[in-house]
C-alpha cells in the first residue's frame, strides 16, 4: 500500500490518496482544537491512540452488521478506510446531558436521559455548527429521506454496542459524535471514535477520561486518552 499526495488536512487527521483507487490513508495527528479553532494544542501521542482505539471499535461495529469505512490499520498511527462521500452532518448521540445540551435545557451536566437522544448538526465551522432535523438535511439536500433514517438507526445501535464494551471497562458513555457518508449507493460509518469525540466518564470516580480535559484545562489529558485505550483493549484485545 502507497501512501500518495496529501488530499486533504483536517483539524486531527491528513487523509492521502493511495495507490488504491477509492481508498484512503488516515494519518492521525497530535494536534487538538477546541472551541470552533479557537483553542489549539497537542495532546502527545493522541493520534496513536485515535487510530487503534476507533480501530477497535470500528471492528466491533462492523461485526454487528453496520458497515465502516475502516479497513485495517497501516501504523500505529494510520489507518485504511474507504473513500466516502461525506454526509455533511454530525450526528451526537447523547445518553447523560453535558456540554452544549446541559446549557441549552438549563440542567446539570451528569443529568441522566431516560432514553438516548439523538441530535443532528451541519458541519460548517464558519456557522458554528447549527442544529438542524432531518426535514433540514433532506430539503437542503445533504441526504436522502432513507439515509438519514438510517443514521440515526445506527447511531442508536451503535449506541448499545460502545456501551456495552465502555460498561466492561469501568467506563460510563456519556455522548458522542459520529460521521456517515456514502459509497456504492451504501451508507458506512466514517471518521473516528476516540476521546476526541466521545465523552467517556470513570463509572465509579465520575472522572473525565476524555478531550474536555483539554477543552476545560483539567490537566492529566494525555494520561486519560491512554487510561481508555488501555482499558478497552483489556476488554477487547487483551494480551
Ligand atoms: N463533538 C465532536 N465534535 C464537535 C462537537 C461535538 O466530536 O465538533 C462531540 C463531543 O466530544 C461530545 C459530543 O459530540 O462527545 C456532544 O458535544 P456537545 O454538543 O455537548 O458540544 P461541546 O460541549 O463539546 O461543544
Amino acid at each position: 500500500m502507497e501512501k500518495l499526495a496529501l488530499r486533504y488536512e483536517g483539524k486531527a487527521k491528513e487523509v492521502y490518496e493511495t495507490d488504491q483507487s477509492g481508498y484512503f490513508w488516515i494519518a492521525y495527528k497530535d494536534d487538538a482544537t477546541a472551541m470552533n479553532g479557537l483553542k489549539k494544542g497537542q495532546i502527545v501521542d493522541k493520534g496513536e491512540v485515535n487510530n487503534q482505539l476507533s480501530a477497535l471499535f470500528f471492528e466491533e461495529i462492523e461485526k454487528a452488521g453496520i458497515l465502516t469505512h475502516f479497513v485495517k490499520l497501516l501504523g500505529e498511527r494510520d489507518m485504511l478506510v474507504r473513500c466516502l462521500d461525506m454526509i455533511p452532518l454530525e450526528v451526537v448521540v447523547r445518553n447523560i446531558a453535558a456540554g452544549s445540551l446541559a446549557k441549552r435545557l438549563g440542567v446539570e451536566e451528569g443529568y441522566v436521559l431516560s432514553q438516548p437522544v439523538v441530535e443532528l448538526y451541519y458541519k460548517d465551522d464558519a456557522l458554528g455548527d447549527p442544529m438542524v432535523n432531518e426535514s433540514h438535511a433532506v430539503a437542503m439536500g445533504w441526504a436522502s429521506a432513507a439515509n438519514i433514517k438510517e443514521i440515526q438507526v445506527s447511531g442508536l445501535k451503535i449506541n448499545d454496542i460502545l456501551r456495552a464494551i465502555l460498561v466492561k471497562a469501568g467506563i460510563d458513555l456519556i455522548d458522542f459524535k459520529l460521521e456517515f457518508g456514502v459509497a456504492d449507493g451504501k451508507v458506512y460509518l466514517g471518521d473516528e471514535i476516540s476521546p476526541d469525540t466521545c465523552r467517556y466518564w470513570d463509572m465509579e470516580t465520575r472522572e473525565k477520561l476524555d478531550k474536555d480535559r483539554f477543552r476545560r484545562d483539567l490537566g492529566g489529558v494525555e494520561e486519560a486518552y491512554q487510561e481508555v485505550f488501555r482499558r478497552v483493549k483489556e476488554v477487547l484485545a487483551p494480551a
